[in-house]
């Protein structure tokens, strides 16, 4: 069995998806999002902050690139009780974030590449555009990244290897069949991101572009406070749309923090002013990568929250 094939089937019994091609399609995949940029598609603020970054990286060191392997590792919303008042609460946070999946994708491939003398680095790429153009992944009308078999509740990565690849050309970005007469993302969509004037999603009113911001940045007053659902990103149209109703009971357990650690946390503490016990948990789930803007977006699911309490304490006055 070739190596391709080895791979593929090693990922398969994973769970997982992947795609080996053509090392010249992170190229074309970053000058397609160049294109637009020069057309004026991006919010400005929005490419410079997500996109630019990524395109300036340095690539891996491997000896002669010849392909791309992309990979689609299923992952889930993260479940976190934080503590008020001496009662549990639940956080959520949207997939993509937390939690490094086992084994890691980078390990999986290396090993699998290694005893046919390849070799494999991980890889900065524009992953979404990437797997499109590679018919890997479909776009949602969410602009959210959906792959065959496991929806949008998926973390993609991209490794540079020098595994032969044939060279295919590059296809037409497809979105999901679906999209053609739904609109739920779209319904449900509080913030107005998914327009009805273009396919490209209004970045700007993301509700994920704001809090995946540096925690001196405060929330937008647009922002109404029922609007946050998560600790990091936003589910509410990945929940809605029908691709996924097959994962949406489905959540990878996260830690618990107590009432003092929630109340360190919502004021901003740093890792050194958390307890010894807290500490494995905030690394184990990669939080410790969150601290900067933890306590912001903890804050206003906490202010959430304690609304929730009082009208439910209001509500139970009313009946007795
Ligand atoms: S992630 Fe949230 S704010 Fe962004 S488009 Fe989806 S529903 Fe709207
Ligand atoms: S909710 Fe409907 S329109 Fe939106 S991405 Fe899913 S299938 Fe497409």
């Amino acid at each position: 069995m070739s190596a391709t094939e080895t791979l593929l089937q090693k990922i398969e019994a994973l769970g997982w998806r992947a795609a080996v091609v053509p090392h010249a399609r992170r190229a074309e995949a970053i000058h397609a999002i160049v294109e637009r940029h020069e057309k004026g598609e991006f919010d400005e603020a929005f490419y410079q902050e997500y996109l630019a970054p990524m395109f300036s990286e340095p690539l891996p060191e491997t000896p002669t690139p010849r392909s791309v392997i992309l990979v689609a590792v299923p992952d889930r919303p993260v479940r976190m009780q934080f503590t008020l008042d001496g009662s549990p609460f639940t956080v959520i946070t949207a997939p993509g974030y937390l939690r490094a999946p086992e084994p890691r994708p980078s390990v999986a491939i290396a090993e699998t590449l290694s005893s046919f003398g390849c070799s494999v680095a991980p890889a900065h790429a524009p992953l979404k555009t990437l797997g499109t153009m590679s018919g890997f992944s479909r776009y949602g009308r969410n602009n959210i990244s959906y792959v065959p078999g496991l929806g949008s509740f998926v973390a993609l990565a991209a490794f540079i290897s020098d595994l032969d690849c044939d060279d295919a050309p590059a296809q037409a970005q497809e979105t999901l069949t679906r999209c053609g007469d739904c609109h739920a993302c779209r319904d449900a969509c509080p913030t107005g991101a998914i327009g009805e004037d273009r396919f490209l999603l209004h970045a700007e009113r993301c509700i994920t572009f704001w809090n995946e911001k540096s925690g001196e940045i405060p929330f937008p007053e647009w922002i109404e406070p029922q609007w946050h659902n998560a600790l990091v990103g936003c589910l509410i149209c990945q929940r809605a749309c029908p691709e996924n109703r097959p994962f949406l009971d489905s959540y990878f357990e996260g830690p618990s923090f107590d009432e003092a650690t929630t109340r360190l946390l919502l004021a901003g503490a740093k890792k050194e002013d958390l307890s010894d016990d807290v500490r494995p948990a905030l690394e184990e789930w990669r939080l410790a990568d969150f601290l900067d803007y933890l306590s912001r977006n903890l804050g206003v699911l906490v202010k959430k929250e304690e609304l929730r309490r009082t009208r439910g304490r209001c509500g139970k006055g009313e009946k007795t």
